[in-house]
C-alpha cells in the first residue's frame, strides 16, 4: 500500500505491514519520514473507541457465559498494544496519515 509520495524525488513509498507505518523511508533517495502528532492522536482516538466497544462486548459475553469480565479484559489490554499500528494502517487506507520529514 502506498502511504506517501517522497517530497524529494516523488517516488511512491509503500508499506506492507502495520508495524512499518510509523516510520517510513524512501527506497529511492533514503529520505526518512515519521507520522505527525495529529495522526498519532487520531490513531489513539480509534484505539480508545475500539477498546470501549470491545469492553462492552467483553462484559456482555462474560455475563452470558458467567465468567469474570477481567478474564476477557486482560487479552484486550495485550491487544491494544498492537491496535495502535492497526488503527494507523486503517487510517492509511483512507489516506488520513500525514508524515513529516525526520530532520
Ligand atoms: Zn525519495
Amino acid at each position: 500500500m502506498q502511504v506517501k509520495k517522497c517530497e524529494r524525488c516523488g517516488h511512491g513509498i509503500n508499506i506492507t505491514k502495520p508495524n512499518e507505518i510509523q516510520e517510513i523511508k524512501c527506497s529511492h533517495c533514503n529520505r526518512e519520514y515519521i507520522i505527525t502528532s495529529k495522526t498519532k492522536y487520531m490513531g489513539f482516538a480509534i484505539v480508545i473507541i475500539s477498546i470501549f466497544i470491545f469492553s462492552f462486548f467483553a462484559t456482555a459475553i462474560s455475563t452470558l457465559l458467567n465468567i469474570s469480565a477481567y478474564t476477557l479484559l486482560l487479552p484486550l489490554i495485550a491487544l491494544s498494544f498492537f491496535m495502535f499500528n492497526w488503527s494507523l494502517y486503517l487510517l492509511a487506507k483512507f489516506n488520513k496519515v500525514d508524515y513529516k520529514t525526520i530532520s
